[in-house]
């Protein structure tokens, strides 16, 4: 059970300065924006970002939207194309995210685009949200600021019902906007709908069908997944594997040498680039309890192995 009494601050100069500085520890805050309140931490600092899931208790990791704070800053992370920029000039700042491919060189942790090549982007038009920033100057992932499972927090007392002390602090503004959350594009395809319908969109959309239609190489795919057959709950690498090890199951490479839940979450997505990347036929990874991010962990371990 949450603790009910997290710090919450109203909105303001010192709340925003708090809340920077603590985004800058690697710490994740509850922020506002104008769909729903979000849990955010630095986008490029991959323990941060594994605090997000664990504070969030989700069971999987499933990419994260990135907020910053203008197109240029988007520029720097992803490639636009005409249609791409056309929307931003469109919508932002507003409810409006856009999965782009990821530059090979933006400084985005593998775990906030769970592995994938391609990245969701926007630039949020609430003040607290563009304060915040603006404060911390670099991309901040967020996804809703609610426990898994539970409904998307339109107020400071929702994230605090939900969440409890496992968030540190809340910035307080009120009750969002649109209280829906932002409406997800990649190409011309809906993947979520949202606040900024079909009809406003300036060329023909059409909705997301089912993942098959994404999931071919060089589309869309929602997972990242090893080219290489993936075995799991390995205790030694068999002939031609890459050992990815956990705790006392050293390896050629390891998720946390230490059995840490939360670098091991940080590491994972990494840790299969340069597997899938290495001269092995195979790969092999070491058992990891499934216990809180540990249960993240497994999940996308079991789906990696069932491509
Ligand atoms: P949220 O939990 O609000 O951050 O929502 C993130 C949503 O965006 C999820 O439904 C993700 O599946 C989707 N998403 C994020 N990044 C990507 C991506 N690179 N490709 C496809 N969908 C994405
Ligand atoms: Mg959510």
């Amino acid at each position: 059970m949450a603790d009910p009494n997290p710090r919450i601050l109203r909105y303001g100069m010192a709340a925003i300065a708090e809340a920077a500085q603590r985004i800058g520890r690697g710490e994740c805050v509850a922020v506002p924006t104008e769909t729903v309140y979000g849990l955010a931490a630095d986008a490029g600092d991959a323990a941060a970002v594994a605090g997000i899931y664990a504070a969030k208790g989700r069971p999987s990791f499933n990419p994260l939207i990135v907020h910053v704070a203008d197109l240029a800053a988007a520029e720097a992370l992803a490639v636009f194309d005409d249609d791409a920029r056309a929307l931003a000039t469109m919508f932002w700042p507003g409810p409006l995210t856009l999965v782009l491919p990821l530059r090979a060189d933006a400084p985005i942790a593998s775990l906030v685009t769970a592995g994938l090549a391609t990245v969701a982007i926007r630039v949020p038009r609430h003040r607290a949200m563009q304060a915040l920033l603006a404060a911390c100057g670099r991309p901040l992932a967020a996804p809703s600021a609610n426990a898994s499972n539970g409904i998307s927090p339109t107020r400071a007392a929702h994230v605090a019902a939900s969440l409890g002390a496992r968030v540190p602090l809340i910035l307080d503004d009120g009750a969002t906007e649109a209280g829906l959350e932002s409406t997800i594009v990649a190409g011309r395809t809906i993947l979520r709908p949202g606040p900024i319908v079909a009809a406003d969109l300036p060329f023909a959309f059409v909705p997301r069908v089912d993942d098959a239609a994404i999931t071919a190489p060089g589309q869309l795919a929602t997972h990242y997944a090893p080219r290489k057959p993936l075995r799991l709950g390995a205790t030694t690498a068999a002939a031609g594997e890459w050992l990815i090890g956990f705790g006392p199951i050293a390896g050629d490479d390891t998720l946390s040498a230490s059995g840490d839940l939360r670098e091991a979450a940080a590491r994972l997505f990494d840790a299969l680039h340069r597997a899938d990347a290495s001269d092995a036929a195979g790969i092999a990874v070491a058992p990891v309890p499934d216990e809180g991010l540990g249960v993240a962990i497994n999940d996308r371990l079991a789906r990696a192995a069932h491509r």
